[in-house]
């Protein structure tokens, strides 16, 4: 079995045909961990034990004849953010390492009553905070297509294992386009979902106005059975929605008629000199595949684009700083130490903290300060209100926008570590999404679908609220007609 080339649906049906269990699935995925990750560094925590321990209960349900989910048995990663009981959650930072979660986060309870089998935890920027994966406290994660490139961030590990086949699916979290980067820079299908459509319950919070669990997985059709499994009302999370659940039966009925029928927006304040020549040639490229089927294309504006990296870079660290204050070494991690009670919490977020965490809690205090609170937080608010409308109208004469996920290709490492603005400039296309937040999808465009061939590029679609079927019937037309021709 090669794991790379396996999908949820081929997998199924290996399974209850017997080609091979979920035992062996699970302890093939462990092996290829073992053989190749010390190279490419996806994983901070890999669950053998437990793993296995699920895989057997699924040979179990399969001897017995009984339903087999089709999650039954699929290897998922979870970023190292996401709570599974018993186990590590570091966020990537020297100032968890010792934790252990006391509970499942929701969409981990759900995965695992769906039948899926765990397999680890994965490697990220600290915190969430990246788009390389170098602000991980521990290694960084390398591009299975170039290992002197990096992999995108800060959800890196994720997307490593699953393009490496370590993992079928994994889920990521997304604040300001932490899944479709790394899936852009990957060659993966990564779908940030609307606010509200999965419960953030058990994810380690980072901006949450922003936050949202997100899931990366090789196809179209995979992304859409991991966020049926794990989307839908909670009553955990006060910001999940009431009425909201997904159906992936939606994407594989999505018909040709309906492709046909959609105008897609092209805001011109998306095409900038900055996109590289092999981004703008592989957006080209996907545009005139769909323009084959008929889709009408036409150009619009979303007029603030230009504010959302700055507003962004202010709403994002000022939530940090709350929700990082949580931090001291005593509830949580690692105490070091004991009295006097001051020097303690200095000592401990002095030293668990990394650069780029202590970077946004000291702009994020800034920024909410008296005197500066009107000039920058409030002033910020109001260009959100600002972006968020300039979507509303565009949604008025288009049923999808269509953008390059990244101005560029994956990066060397080192490239953009010594310059935190670049760094920023990275996630200038995927912002504006979250900070509205509607629901987005990055699909790899033609050439690079493949390890081994080109470097990928991202073609990002972004959606209604709540519209993610269009999102991903779109992008699995796309995959389809990619791989007859
Ligand atoms: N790269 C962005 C940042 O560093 C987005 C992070 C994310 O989505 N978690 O803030």
């Amino acid at each position: 079995m090669q794991l790379k080339d396996l999908s949820i649906s081929s997998i199924h049906t290996s399974l209850l045909k017997k080609e091979y269990s979920a035992v062996e699935l699970t302890t093939q995925t462990l092996h290829a961990i073992k053989e190749k990750d010390s190279e490419y560094g996806a994983y901070l925590h890999v669950m053998n034990e437990d793993a296995l321990k699920s895989a057997q209960e699924i040979d179990l349900t399969i001897a017995r004849n009984d339903d087999l989910p089709l999650l039954g048995g699929i290897p998922f990663a979870l970023k190292d953010n996401i709570l599974v009981v018993n186990h590590p959650a570091t966020a990537g930072s020297k100032i968890l390492k010792d934790y252990r979660a006391s509970y499942d986060a929701t969409a981990v309870r759900k995965l695992k009553s769906a039948g899926a089998v765990i397999i680890g935890k994965t490697n990220m920027d600290e915190f969430a905070m990246g788009s390389s994966g170098e602000n991980s406290a521990f290694f960084s994660a390398k591009n299975p297509h170039d290992v002197t490139r990096v992999p995108g961030g800060s959800s890196s590990g994720s997307a490593v294992a699953v393009t490496l086949g370590e993992a079928v699916c994994a889920l990521g979290s997304e604040t300001g386009g932490s899944v479709r980067q790394p899936a852009s820079f990957c060659g993966l299908v990564g779908l940030k979902p609307t606010y509200g459509a999965i419960s953030r319950y058990g994810l380690i919070a980072m901006a949450s106005s922003l936050d949202q669990i997100a899931p990366f997985a090789r196809t179209t059709m995979d992304v859409a059975l991991a966020f049926e499994a794990i989307s839908g009302y909670d009553s955990l999370d006060g910001t999940s929605k009431k009425d909201f659940k997904f159906h992936a039966k939606e994407v594989k009925d999505f018909s040709l008629d309906a492709l046909c029928g959609l105008t897609i927006g092209l805001p011109k304040e998306y095409f900038i000199p900055g996109i590289t020549k092999e981004t703008q040639k592989e957006i080209d490229s996907a545009i005139a595949t769909l323009k084959s089927f008929k889709v009408k294309f036409k150009e619009i504006s979303l007029p603030h684009t230009e504010y959302a990296l700055s507003c962004y870079y202010i709403i994002m660290p000022a939530e940090v700083s709350s929700n990082l204050a949580r931090f001291d070494g005593i509830r949580y991690g690692t105490r070091g130490g004991s009295a006097p009670l001051g020097e303690m919490y200095q000592r401990n977020r002095g030293e668990g903290f990394g650069k780029e965490p202590k970077r946004r809690i000291l702009l994020g205090n800034y920024v909410l300060s008296a005197g500066y609170y009107d000039a920058y937080y409030l002033q910020a608010q109001k260009v959100r209100s600002l972006i968020t409308e300039d979507f509303t109208k565009a949604f008025k004469s288009v049923d999808v926008i269509l953008t390059p996920t990244t101005p560029t290709q994956a990066f060397k490492f080192g490239e953009k570590m010594k310059d935190p603005l670049s760094m920023y400039l990275s996630d200038i296309f995927t912002v504006p999404v979250n900070l509205a937040g509607l629901p987005a999808l990055s699909f790899p465009s033609r050439s690079a679908r493949k390890l081994g061939g080109a470097l990928p590029v991202g073609v990002q679609l972004i959606g209604k609220h709540f519209d993610e079927a269009t999102l991903l019937g779109v992008s699995k037309w796309y995959e389809e007609s990619i791989s007859v021709s």
